[in-house]
């Protein structure tokens, strides 16, 4: 056997032994996932509520999240925005609330729908539409679809769309729920509208766009130090909002409008954007939780 022939083989196991132990390491939690289109959320909702979904879904719910909170008689969904499927993988250290959420079977990941911008993917999370449906062009648009909001006020119930003042969770989502908060300039302010809203209202489905994730994302870039830091922040946040929500009744669903990427910018420095279709930008968390008191005791199968 000559020296190159031996090199090979060395190479070859080499490659076969260490490389794939690698790449396990790295995504084996992402591989095992579960995609399903942003155009299910809201169906899920829906029949999770025991309402019939909006007319115009373009998507049925998603199976596993039914079977798991069916019967809560209210539902949050938290949108943490930009926050992608491949942020968070990179971010895990700075997420150790979110990570200790996420098990085997209650989580999974959404497809955003195009164009990957917030106003256009929070406007399919209440209707289960895309653009073409919806009509969303910014976060002023009128829907030209059913929205969820409508569906539960037609049977009694009440919604809340929450965000910072000019943000989509406002302009869009609370101008379609029954209750939003005004004038909220952070996540932190928006947080405490929220509670106030919903000790006072307690609407069975509420939305929430939190958004310091995506300004961070784009000053700096989606990968960055400071994106780190801003992750961080989504994660205590979160730590605050979940458990509190829990507790008076509400099932949990985390999830994001979309990701982003990075862009080099003329200056040498590093930003970031979003509005493709490429699994950086489309590809989010999806995460749910029962009501506390249904953790404590589980519906019998
Ligand atoms: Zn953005």
């Amino acid at each position: 056997m000559n020296v190159f022939r031996l090199s090979l083989i060395a190479l070859v196991f080499l490659s076969t032994a260490v490389s794939p132990g690698l790449s396990v390491a790295a995504s084996s939690r992402d591989a095992a996932l579960r995609t399903y289109p942003m155009q299910a959320l809201a169906p899920t909702v829906a029949t999770i509520l025991d309402v019939p979904a909006p007319k115009q879904a373009e998507a049925p719910p998603i199976d596993s999240i039914v079977n798991d909170l069916r019967g809560a008689k209210q539902v949050a969904v938290l949108g943490i925005d930009a926050f992608g499927a491949a942020i968070w993988s990179k971010m895990r250290d700075k997420t150790p609330y979110l990570n200790s959420l996420a098990t085997e079977t209650n989580q999974a990941q959404l497809r955003s729908v195009l164009p990957s911008v917030t106003c256009v993917n929070f406007g399919c999370m209440i209707t289960g539409g895309s653009q073409k449906t919806t009509g969303i062009k910014t976060f002023d648009s009128e829907l030209a679809c059913e929205d969820l909001c409508s569906v539960l006020r037609a049977r009694g119930l009440k919604s809340g769309g929450f965000g910072i003042k000019g943000w989509t969770g406002d302009r869009l989502l609370g101008r379609y729920a029954d209750f939003r908060v005004k004038e909220k300039n952070d996540d932190l302010e928006v947080l405490a509208g929220l509670m106030e809203v919903v000790d006072e209202k307690k609407p069975e489905f509420v939305i929430v766009q939190y958004g310091n994730t995506d300004k961070v994302f784009h000053a700096h870039g989606p990968f960055s130090k400071q994106a780190a830091e801003a992750c961080a922040g989504a994660d205590a946040w979160l730590q605050e909002i979940i458990p509190w929500l829990r507790a008076r009744g509400y099932a949990i669903i985390i999830t994001a409008d979309h990701g982003q990427h990075d862009v080099p910018r003329a200056n040498g420095t590093t930003g970031g954007v979003h509005g493709t279709d490429s699994d950086l930008d489309c590809l989010v968390p999806l995460v749910w939780l029962p009501s506390a008191d249904r953790a404590a005791t589980p519906p019998k199968p």
